[in-house]
């Protein structure tokens, strides 16, 4: 009988992309800080003032167009490429460093930067470098662009997907993310329930460390490389 296939699946956050030069969700003084979630992140935050939503995703873009791939992102396209089973990279990034870095069929579960979706029919094209309240869909015409942005209080994209790796993975790794945001945080659990092993990598233990087997704490660009090169020899 042929052995299954082993299968890691990766959740990363906003850590693995810190030392390209984007700022996380907590950093002091970072583009998040100076501004409320409410009002930069939520869809009655966008209704009440999207010209302030559309400014401060159009800096993230500029931000992250300019932005490097790093030695972690490179290590994790250099995992897929060589390990002999499945690893599948969900990012609640919004950036495109995996990509950048050589990753494949990345899933996005937050959305992107780089995407434009219309609020009124759903149609998605790529976002202009600045998007503004009159910026107009190329499908419906109505000036209801938004950027491609999973906000909370919406669903994420590609739930079912992920739960259907997540209930195949032997190894569940989760990489800079402070698992406070959900349904991401609850993956450890959902992994864990079907039977996987599960490893943390950030820069110190998040508030869920102690639902992980094992953890690897430090810098991403130094600790993810030193994992990937333990797995692959
Ligand atoms: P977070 O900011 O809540 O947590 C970041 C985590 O990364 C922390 O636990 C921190 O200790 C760790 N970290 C910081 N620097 C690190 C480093 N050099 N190496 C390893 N770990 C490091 O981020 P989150 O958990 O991803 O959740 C925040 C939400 O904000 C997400 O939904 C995401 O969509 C969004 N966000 C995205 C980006 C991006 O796309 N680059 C940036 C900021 C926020």
């Amino acid at each position: 009988m042929q052995a299954k296939r082993e299968k890691i699946v990766i959740l990363t956050g906003a850590g693995i992309s810190a030392e390209s030069g984007l700022g996380t969700f907590r950093d002091e003084g970072g583009l998040w800080a100076q501004h409320a979630i409410e009002d930069v992140a939520t869809p009655e935050g966008f209704a009440r003032n999207p010209r302030l939503v559309h400014d401060f995703y159009n800096a993230r873009r500029i931000q992250a167009a300019e932005a490097k791939a790093n030695k972690a992102h490179q290590a994790l396209a250099q995992l897929q490429e060589h390990f002999p089973g499945e690893v599948v990279i969900v990012t609640q990034n919004v950036d495109s460093l995996h990509e950048k870095g050589g990753a494949r069929n990345v899933i996005h579960m937050h959305g992107v930067l780089e995407g434009a979706l219309c609020a009124t029919c759903d149609h998605r094209w790529p976002a202009p470098d600045e998007m503004e309240p009159e910026t107009t869909c190329p499908h419906s015409s109505a000036p209801s662009a938004r950027p491609d942005i999973v906000w909370f209080g919406e669903i994420p994209y590609a739930m079912e997907e992920i739960e259907a790796h997540l209930s195949e993975a032997s190894l569940f790794v989760a990489i800079g993310t402070s698992a406070q945001v959900y349904p991401a945080a609850g993956f450890v659990e959902a992994a864990r329930s079907f039977g996987a092993e599960t490893l943390e990598i950030n820069l110190e233990p998040s508030d869920l460390a102690n639902r992980f087997h094992s953890h690897r704490f430090g810098p991403a660009t130094e600790t993810v490389p030193e994992w990937v090169a333990a797995l692959l020899t």
